[in-house]
């Protein structure tokens, strides 16, 4: 049971996840090409436009190591060839961008699970959530961002971790507006990261956690300078 779905992809590499609840967890990360949602210190600014006349091979994108807004098309089936063809071992798929939702990811994850695979998806919550019953479901929540699109509230119930990044007191005010929407039964674990590990935004997390017993998560693969 395949898909032929054509997934846009902006690079696939094999690393450790640095953040959140999966902190730790060697992992192969799809990072899918597109983004709408406009967030002023995106890090990824290379996947938000789709331009048709950068799609190239996944040999070209696999052999060159800097970011770049070019992308290839695969089905499953040459996403799984391609992860043996590397060699990937990890047994953890991350879904990322760009914005990963902006695809119905059901046939990835129905596929990749089939394989023996757990998946993850990282969205921002701005588009319906299509991913398998099984996927962890990380919502890093983006408010009132320059693409104009709003948080789901389909998106916070789905959620498993709800990863907000946080520089100003307006955050924390913003994420619990968004955690009304949580269902009663729903126990989502809550994280606050830093954005860009600024030192005022590292205080503000460190004291509003223990306030309130949510989790500090940091981007600890850039400690330590892996991708
Ligand atoms: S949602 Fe993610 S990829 Fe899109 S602009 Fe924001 S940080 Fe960048």
């Amino acid at each position: 049971m395949q898909s032929s779905i054509e997934y846009k992809i902006n690079e696939v590499f094999e690393s450790i996840q640095g953040e959140g609840a999966l902190t730790g967890v060697p992992s192969i990360f799809v990072r899918l090409q597109g983004c709408p949602v406009g967030c002023p210190w995106c890090d990824t600014k290379h996947t938000w436009e789709i331009k048709e006349d950068l799609k190239t091979s996944a040999e070209e994108v696999m052999a060159e190591q800097s970011e770049s807004e070019r992308w290839f098309g695969h089905s499953v089936d040459q996403l799984l060839t391609l992860f043996k063809q590397h060699g990937y071992t990890a047994k953890n798929v991350i879904l990322t961008g760009g914005e990963p939702c902006m695809y119905d990811l059901r046939p990835m994850c129905d596929a990749l699970e089939q394989y023996g695979y757990s998946v993850s998806v990282e969205t921002s919550g701005t588009f319906e959530i299509l991913v398998s019953p099984n996927t962890w479901v990380t919502l890093s929540p983006k408010i009132d961002m320059k693409g104009g699109l709003e948080v789901r509230q389909d998106a916070v119930e789905r959620a498993n971790e709800i990863k907000h990044p946080v520089a100003m007191e307006k955050h924390v005010t913003e994420l619990e507006k968004l955690l009304e929407w949580v269902p009663k039964d729903a126990k989502p674990l809550i994280y606050l990261q830093p954005i860009s590990q600024q030192k005022r935004a590292t205080d503000l997390a460190v004291k509003t956690c223990i306030a309130k017993n949510w989790r500090l998560s940091l981007q600890t693969h850039k400690f330590i300078g892996i991708e």
